[in-house]
């Protein structure tokens, strides 16, 4: 019998008679425990029974990582789809694919599944493990599928087939049930240990509003049942942090039909952006940066320039004026390139670093918007920089050392860098995507960064660094970015005059470091459940008074703090002191000054924290102090 070599994940060679399963070399080697459930075959995922034919390297998948938790979760998906079609026979399957941390499955069906349905379906779920029935792949000819299926009454399955190219299939069977898939799967039912049905909602077929619409039911499994517990705390801590509930209950923002996407930001809501703005605005002095202010409204003359024109106008706001057509601004760097090519520059004017907080408006479709963290309106950190190519080292440096320093004042600690790469389609010429790549590597190397690459996936104009940020619910957000732009100043015939005397094409970056005001405001009311730092906080102190005897002390306390530059309120109402805490813990207010007669009488106050704290009443001054030590960026409490 012919034999094969199989070099497995310790680079040992095995020599093994063709058509061996692949469980039985991992086996063999010593690489599988009940944890794996698939395997990489010259780094393609496939069934632990597959049949290896040819010399291959094979790697075993183990549960815990991304890949394994893939299978798990898509062969949860398939467990669900078997257990709806033994309640109700008369649905019809379609798709089941993985999403992050969990899956769903579309089903086709008349009557719409309620939340008691998924405890039966869960039920039925639960049996279908405990009978443990192996998941076999068969393949056979298309046309053999479409009957199948055809006969099965499962014309989704039908059309999905008659819409492939290749001839042969696979199908995969466990008990009764049978799916048409690519795979892999976990060996048996009972290879799945811990899962949950969360939620169901409506979805058109294929995802096109002209065609039916679907039922969709979520779901979540995970290696364990502690870690599908812990996974379950955390969705439900994320529905308590919600911006979409806190920010309204905050009375920092909401949105409303008239203006969909567009924010309206309360007084509340506006400190808190304006401060933003305002510290971002403080460090540009020290990082050389100039504040500009452009246009709102160009004609689209400008865009075409760009190339935005082509690749993004169908999600930018159009319209006609004087037979002319104009657009309302995406974005800023078109605008500061036609800035900067309104004057000569020498090389000695460079870098030249253009800020701009101007409003940006995207047109967003309606069903993807979503609280402050996908909007149409907002406004970035933006900023742009035209450098000669030996200034870009450490015009990147600069970036980096921007972005520390205001993760640090955040409390941004867990940091995951990544670089995006040339896409299939860009702009631009290919010796400049490759200076560019490689400049960002080096300097990310040099700051002493781990860095993910996304192969192609920069945007079309150049490559990017993304510095992503992991919040306390453990998703990631990329905050800070820089794009080297590839074909911006060229399209624009940007030019500077070198020391030679030559004419030359300045290098030019796209950076923001908060990125959108609108989400980074979402991600901190999130991550900070709404406890914004002192610095940020829209009411800092809150002075409560026992009772109407009070009242004048209280106001001459709230004046001082007010005159000390703080923002502050007085609750004198008429109201338990007990309601009034309450009120501004729920608040979310990070200091309550109590003052009764005898804090009056002594003119002190009695301070207490937003977490209950509460310290020995303290002359007024001495907790002015306190505050002002206290209420800088950077501190937190
Ligand atoms: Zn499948
Ligand atoms: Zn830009």
């Amino acid at each position: 019998m012919a034999s094969i070599t199989v070099t497995t994940a310790d680079g040992a060679q095995r020599r093994a008679e063709t058509g061996t399963p692949v469980i039985d070399i991992l086996k063999g080697a010593g690489g599988y425990n009940r944890q794996v459930l698939a395997a990489k075959v010259d780094g393609r995922i496939v069934d632990l029974s597959t049949q290896l034919s040819d010399d291959c390297s094979l790697a075993p998948v183990s549960v815990d990582s991304s890949e394994g938790l893939d299978v798990l979760r898509h062969s949860t998906a398939h467990l669900m789809a078997q257990a709806v079609k033994r309640l109700f026979p008369d649905v019809q399957v379609t798709i089941g694919p993985t999403i992050a941390d969990g899956f769903y499955y579309d089903f086709k069906r008349d009557q719409p599944f309620t939340p008691e349905d998924l405890g039966k379906i869960e039920e039925v779920m639960r049996e279908i493990i405990a009978a443990n029935y192996p998941v076999r792949r068969e393949e056979i000819p298309r046309a053999a599928a479409i009957d199948l299926f055809r006969s099965m009454g499962e014309h989704y399955k039908v059309e999905i087939l008659e819409g492939i190219a290749e001839d042969v299939v696979s199908l995969y069977r466990q008990g009764e049930f049978v799916d048409l898939c690519r795979g892999p799967h976990v060996p048996s039912t009972g290879s799945i240990k811990a899962f949950k049905l969360t939620s169901i909602a409506g979805a058109y077929w294929r995802g096109d509003e002209h065609n039916e619409m679907l039922q969709r039911i979520y779901g979540t499994a995970w290696p364990s049942p502690k870690e599908l517990d812990a996974y379950l705390k955390r969705i439900e801590e994320a529905k308590q942090r919600d911006h979409r509930r806190l920010g309204p209950a905050l009375d920092l923002f909401s949105l409303h039909p008239i203006a969909p996407g567009s924010p309206f930001f309360h007084p509340k809501g506006t400190v808190v952006y304006n401060i933003l703005v305002q510290y971002i605005r403080s460090l540009y002095g020290r990082y050389g940066y100039t504040e500009v202010i452009t246009p709102l409204i160009f004609k689209t003359e400008l865009w075409q320039t760009s190339g935005h024109y082509e690749a993004f106008r169908d999600d930018m706001f159009l319209m006609k004026v004087e037979e002319e057509e104009y657009g309302v601004k995406p974005m800023n760097c078109p605008g500061h390139c036609y800035l900067f090519a309104t004057r000569k520059h020498s090389y000695r004017d460079l870098p030249v670093r253009y800020a701009d907080f101007s409003r940006l408006h995207r047109f967003e479709r309606s069903g993807t918007l979503a609280g402050l963290t996908r909007v149409r309106s907002m406004v970035q950190d933006d900023a742009h920089i035209y450098c000669t190519p030996a200034q870009l080292d450490s015009e990147l440096d600069h970036f980096i050392a921007m972005t520390r320093e205001v993760y640090g004042v955040f409390g941004f600690e867990r940091i995951e860098v990544t670089l995006q790469t040339r896409p299939e389609k860009f702009l631009g010429r290919i010796e400049l995507w490759d200076a560019a790549e490689a400049a960002l590597r080096r300097v990310l190397e040099q700051a002493g960064y781990p860095v993910t690459v996304l192969p192609g996936e920069g945007a079309f104009y150049g490559p990017k660094i993304g510095f992503d940020f992991r919040d306390v619910l453990e998703r990631s957000w990329t905050l800070a970015t820089v794009q080297i732009d590839c074909a911006m100043p060229e399209r624009f015939g940007l030019k500077y005059v070198t020391p030679e005397g030559t004419e030359a094409v300045p290098v030019m970056l796209h950076r923001a470091v908060l990125g959108s005001l609108e989400r980074f405001i979402a991600i901190l009311i999130e991550h900070t459940a709404g406890k914004l730092p002192l610095w940020l906080a829209p009411v800092q102190v809150r002075v409560l008074t026992l009772t109407e005897r009070q009242d004048r002390y209280g106001r001459e306390v709230t004046d001082a703090v007010r005159q000390a530059g703080f923002r502050a309120e007085l609750d004198n109402r008429n109201e338990k002191l007990g309601l009034k805490i309450r009120e501004a813990q729920l608040e979310k207010v990070p200091y309550m000054l109590v003052v009764g007669d005898k804090e009056a009488e002594s003119g002190k106050v009695a301070p207490r924290s937003r977490s209950g704290e509460t310290a020995e009443p303290s002359p007024l001054g001495a907790f002015i102090e306190r505050l002002k030590q206290e209420a800088v960026p950077g501190k937190f409490f």
